[in-house]
């Protein structure tokens, strides 16, 4: 029997594998798909991941813990030291600019933009031989019992753990299982994803443009390159992704901030927005984490840093328990992991909707309001810091 059996090794289920594992818990490790795998250097065979994230100073610490930030090839990551978010019309910047810098809060950078997928691949490659991976697998059945909780697997068998952890995903199959129940909706916008090559040399600001169609980022990546963001109605989203490279290029360029430069289309792709929230993060012995339990409007690049808050969170309250002697699903644990996690990512999603509709509204009244925040927080001194380390996870 195993200690914990976390089911999905994605971002966060892996960081989770690796930590209990590391600290000599008897780990096994369920993902449905083969894992990617690092590269030093990015070519046909190892093109830039379509989905990067803007991996905060708190995660980049979680992953340096775990030493798996150490393992990502530098070339891989491009750093940021600056984030910028502005209103603009037909290109043109229309208002203040609102630019928080890693040095007004004292901070070599702000976080790093890294692809998904690399950052996956370098937690697998410090998995220890003990960690049992079972990859890929097909869960078939959950069962519960009083002292410890089984997955059917259909390549595997069944796989018993004390403490079963959904790490899974926003559309997790084990939390179904466990029967949680989840609310939230799909946002009538969606978000166009483009890989591109900038005229500029490597870039160390991530910008966002506030449009009334939705906002337009740019993160930018190792070289001459970037990852651009764009928030339209899905129709939209959905035409702009179905153009050749050459016809999207010149789309960009008529639609993004003329800061953007000209830019070569690597490619693209789309995503719905979704907003997800469990009901409850436990049921008996299972327990959620990153996505499984929360997705969240990608608007501030907030999704898999919430994540692996609760995989630190988790991972305290578990290892705390096991030194004690105690059982890893006991409830009083479960449910101080949940106090302290669902609020928080509450707050963040409540956020960033709140951002959402002040950004998306054509009213005079939304829209006075957005110029008259951007200014204000712009002059704002301290406020303006701590917002600056707020978005770095400093707070
Ligand atoms: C367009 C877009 C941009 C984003 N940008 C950012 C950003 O800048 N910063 C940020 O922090 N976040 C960002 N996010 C969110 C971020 O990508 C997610 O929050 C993150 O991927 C969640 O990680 P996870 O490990 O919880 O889940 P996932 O990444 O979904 O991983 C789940 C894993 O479980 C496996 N799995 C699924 N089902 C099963 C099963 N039944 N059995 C076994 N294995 C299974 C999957 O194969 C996968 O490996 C963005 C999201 C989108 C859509």
């Amino acid at each position: 029997m195993f200690d914990v059996v976390i089911v999905g090794g994605g971002m966060v289920g892996a960081s989770l594998a690796l930590k209990f594992s590391q600290s000599g818990l008897k780990v096994a490790l369920l993902e449905k798909t083969n894992p990617p795998q690092l590269s030093p250097q990015l070519s046909a065979v190892a093109p830039v991941d379509l989905r990067v994230s803007a991996v905060n100073r708190r995660s980049e610490q979680w992953l340096s813990e775990l030493g798996a930030f150490q393992a990502i090839p530098p070339q891989r990551l491009c750093p940021y030291q600056r984030l910028q978010a502005f209103e603009a019309t037909d290109g043109k910047v229309t208002g203040a600019e609102l630019t928080f810098t890693a040095e007004e809060i004292k901070q070599p950078h702000l976080g790093h933009i890294i692809e998904n997928n690399q950052i996956q691949a370098a937690l697998w490659q410090q998995f220890p031989a003990e960690l049992s991976v079972f990859c890929p697998a097909t869960i078939v059945s959950l069962q519960q019992e009083s002292n410890y909780a089984s997955l059917q697997t259909q390549e595997f068998g069944e796989i018993r753990g004390r403490l079963l952890i959904a790490a899974d995903g926003g559309t997790s199959q084990l939390r179904t299982l466990a029967g949680i129940g989840s609310n939230g909706w799909q946002y009538q916008q969606g978000c166009l994803v483009a890989t591109v090559e900038t005229e500029y040399a490597q870039q160390d600001i991530t910008w966002q443009q506030f449009t009334e169609q939705g906002p337009r980022a740019f993160l930018p990546l190792p070289g001459a390159m970037g990852s651009l963001v764009w928030y339209d109605s899905q129709q939209r989203v959905k035409q702009l992704a179905a153009l050749n490279r050459d016809e999207l290029a010149q789309q960009i360029q008529q639609h993004f901030p003329e800061k953007l430069g000209k830019v070569k289309v690597l490619q693209q792709g789309w995503f719905p927005l979704t907003r997800m929230h469990a009901n409850r993060y436990s049921a008996g012995r299972v327990v959620l984490v990153g996505d499984a339990a929360h997705t969240i409007n990608p608007l501030a690049g907030q999704g898999v840093n919430l994540g692996f808050a609760d995989a630190k969170v988790l991972a305290e309250l578990v290892l705390a328990a096991m030194a004690a002697g105690e059982d890893p699903a006991n409830s009083v644990l479960l449910a101080k992991y949940q106090q302290q996690r669902k609020n928080a990512n509450l707050l963040m999603m409540s956020a960033m909707d709140g951002f959402y509709q002040l950004f998306n509204s054509t009213s005079p009244l939304f829209r006075f309001a957005r110029k008259a925040g951007l200014t204000l927080a712009a002059n704002a001194g301290p406020l303006k810091a701590w917002v600056g380390a707020y978005a770095a996870g400093l707070k």
